[in-house]
């Protein structure tokens, strides 16, 4: 049996880092996987992944809390709720306030939501890249780490304080990635940032896949990014894709996540089947670690 895994990315190559110990193995069975969903680019479905991705594990039954970690407030809306006043949402937790006071049920009685408000891009521009306060996240999520089997966190479209503190607290990193003309554009930079992180402040963090949304992969364009980004992360990229779809981008408005606002639609389907996937895979690393 190897004893190491494929975890680590530098440079855009992916480099072979040690397996966690069995008791770490064990430890992670008890305690909640943490998910950040993040790419500095702008609109290419970070908050459309983050909710459809943590509603699809909450509807398989699991316990899910959903973090809004972006001043914007998208996910936070996306899901029906108003933006939280100071000291009521994810500003707060970041600056002592304790995750179980601030989580709120949703529609979805397995998924909480932590909001964000305008007040969080203060933090953005603080000092919470300092040494000190890049672990402000991960020691608040450790207090809450046994009530739930996955935390997901929506990132802004930024590499700052916010998305610094996601990546020192989380386990695994997904990348939504548009089937778009250069889609892979800042992806170096986002594997240099995951890799500065793993080097200082969180050797756990693996790049967990890169997905591919809005995806048209019967147009020319479509697939031939698709084939790209392949063909640079091989193993990393996600079969399941996520395709343009509108009904994706109209539920929001609607506040729902888009298995309760249209089930049956080619959206809902693509993120229930993403999720199944990304969870054969949890299944199948831990299988593998433990043997
Ligand atoms: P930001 O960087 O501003 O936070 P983001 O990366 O979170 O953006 P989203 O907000 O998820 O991106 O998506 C950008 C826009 O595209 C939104 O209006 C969303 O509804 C829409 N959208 C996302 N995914 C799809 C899809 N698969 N099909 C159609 N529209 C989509
Ligand atoms: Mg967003």
């Amino acid at each position: 049996m190897c004893n190491h895994d494929s975890l680590g990315v530098e440079q855009g190559k992916i480099l072979f880092v040690p397996r966690p110990s069995i008791e770490e193995k064990v430890l992670k069975i008890v305690t909640a996987r943490i998910v950040v969903i993040a790419n500095q680019k702008g609109g290419v479905g970070k908050t459309t992944t983050s909710i459809n991705f943590a509603a699809s594990l909450a509807i398989l039954e699991h316990m899910v809390l959903l973090i809004d970690l972006d001043p914007q407030g998208h996910s936070t809306t996306g899901l029906g709720f108003e933006k939280p006043n100071d000291q009521a949402g994810a500003y707060a937790l970041l600056t002592g306030t304790p995750a179980d006071v601030l989580a709120l049920n949703t529609e979805i009685p397995t998924l909480q939501i932590i909001p964000a408000g305008k007040d969080l891009a203060r933090l953005e521009f603080s000092d919470l890249t300092d040494e000190s306060q890049l672990y402000n996240l991960k020691n608040a999520l450790n207090l809450i780490k046994e009530t739930y089997d996955y935390i997901v966190i929506d990132s802004p479209p930024a590499l700052g304080a916010m998305t610094l503190n996601a990546f020192t607290a989380a386990d695994e990193l997904i990348v939504p990635m548009p089937c778009e003309f250069l889609a892979m554009d800042g992806l170096i930079e986002l594997v240099d940032t995951l890799n500065a992180v793993q080097k200082q402040s969180n050797s756990n963090l693996q790049l967990g896949g890169i997905l591919l949304t809005m995806a048209e992969e019967r147009t020319n364009l479509g697939s031939a990014v698709a084939n790209e980004v392949r063909k640079n992360f091989p193993g990393k990229v996600f079969k399941s894709t996520i395709p343009r779809n509108i009904r994706l981008a109209e539920a929001p408005s609607h506040g729902k996540p888009i298995a309760f606002y249209d089930l049956k639609s080619k959206g809902a389907q693509a993120y229930i089947q993403f999720t199944k996937e990304w969870l054969r895979r949890k299944k199948n690393e831990l299988a593998k670690d433990i043997l």
